[in-house]
């Protein structure tokens, strides 16, 4: 028996802003999550006072002015802006790369004086058509800020060789000739006042939601409840891995409680050595200026993924891109079945974008804004 309109598999933020929008509209929806908790990654665990990021930092930040309008209908947003800084052999650099982190590097002091010093060390790669990860960021930025800041990151947090990886994931990454140390170009950009789950708390409030459930172990009485589902898991799981199984990066979190107010004096630091295990140490009391009297930290170790692991990132390389067209081919032909966000489209978005594929597609099949 049909008792719901949607079925909405997977908490997280497009399964969450679909049910609001589908609420809205008058629509009935049963939410349900495999994880113990609603949020999907952007869940926040609170220790010494302190919101944790549990499944990595999470700054949001947008252009798309109507997505900022909807956020900012549940939650206020501080004024964190991220400023990361990359540590390589013992020394600090500031990222993105810019003024701040040429003078840095190689002690010039004016636009002019780095952009001949970026020209030198692009070389030959400035004029070439860039084939990989590494061509990419030899052409964009030359070959000592590839070898210090680059190169070793990039190694341990895809675990392929940057010749062996798309160029379009170096493109995120702005180059500034000003000595502003912002790490994204976007209008706007805070965290919410109180955490992440206050966000996603507002959104779901008053919907059903059953946690611990899994989609799979449960399939055909889950989906006899709905007219329509809204399937946010991995894209490969929801056809039984037919074409084959798509590939993830995954991550490991060490987080410890130290005792002292303030670790490193940032939210984020890089560890862009080869030989440091770790990508990243994440000190989460600042991304809320908070003044408790203990500190808690992260260390994100990067590592294969399996079925027993978080699917954290997508590898979009050319043989996973063409195994996830022809599962976005199947999905096409699905009846009654709507897939959103990061794991279902198999593609790298950051917040904002999820929101807004689920704004429009709530605007599709809801027929209203
Ligand atoms: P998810 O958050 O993954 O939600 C999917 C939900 O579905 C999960 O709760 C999962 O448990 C559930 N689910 C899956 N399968 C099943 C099933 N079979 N049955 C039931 N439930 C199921 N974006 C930014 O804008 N800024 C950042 O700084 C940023 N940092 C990030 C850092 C890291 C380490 C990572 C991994 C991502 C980051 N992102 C960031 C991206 C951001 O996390 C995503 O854009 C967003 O969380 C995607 O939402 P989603 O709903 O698509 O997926
Ligand atoms: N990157 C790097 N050094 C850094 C930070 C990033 O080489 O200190 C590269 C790395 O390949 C990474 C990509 O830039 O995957 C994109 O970085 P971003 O911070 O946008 O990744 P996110 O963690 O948000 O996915």
């Amino acid at each position: 028996m049909e008792k719901y309109d949607y079925l909405i598999v997977g908490s997280g933020l497009f399964g969450s802003v679909f049910a609001y929008k589908a609420m809205q509209a008058g629509k009935s929806c049963l939410v349900i999550d495999k994880r113990k908790h609603i949020g999907g990654n952007l869940f926040c665990e609170e220790i010494e006072g302190i919101n944790v990021h549990t499944y990595g930092p999470h700054i949001f930040h947008t252009s798309d002015r109507e997505v900022w309008n909807f956020v900012n209908h549940f939650v206020h947003f501080n004024r964190y802006i991220n400023t990361p800084l990359a540590k390589y052999k013992g020394e600090l650099y500031n990222l993105p790369f810019n003024m701040n982190t040429f003078h840095q590097l190689w002690g010039v002091k004016t636009p002019e004086e780095a952009k001949k010093k970026l020209a030198e060390q692009r070389g030959i790669y400035a004029d070439i058509t860039p084939r990989n990860l590494e061509e990419q960021a030899l052409k964009l930025v030359g070959k000592d800020i590839y070898e210090f800041l680059i190169k070793g990151y990039t190694q341990k947090q895809w675990g392929y060789d940057p010749k062996d990886l798309p160029s379009f994931i170096i493109r995120r990454l702005p180059v500034r000739f000003t000595f502003d140390n912002n790490y994204f170009n976007d209008t706007f950009q805070g965290i919410p006042v109180g955490g992440y789950n206050s966000l996603i708390h507002r959104m779901l409030k008053g919907i059903t939601v059953l946690l611990n459930t899994d989609f799979f172990s449960e399939r055909k009485e889950l989906t006899k409840k709905a007219g329509t589902i809204v399937y946010t898991g991995m894209l490969d799981a929801y056809f039984d891995y037919c074409y084959g199984s798509l590939e993830y990066r995954s991550l490991r979190f060490e987080t410890e409680v130290l005792d002292t107010d303030n670790f490193q004096g940032n939210a984020v630091v890089n560890y862009t050595d080869a030989d440091v295990p770790f990508t990243r140490i994440i000190e989460h009391k600042h991304f809320e200026f908070g003044n408790q009297p203990k500190t808690v930290i992260t260390r994100e170790y990067p590592q294969a993924w399996d079925a027993n692991k978080e699917a954290y990132y997508p590898v979009n390389n050319e043989e996973n891109d063409a195994i996830a067209e022809k599962y976005r081919n199947l999905a096409l032909q699905e009846k009654n079945v709507i897939f959103g966000g990061r794991l279902a489209d198999y593609k790298y978005y950051d917040m904002d974008k999820v929101i807004r594929l689920a704004l429009d597609s709530a605007e599709q099949h809801l027929g209203q804004k």
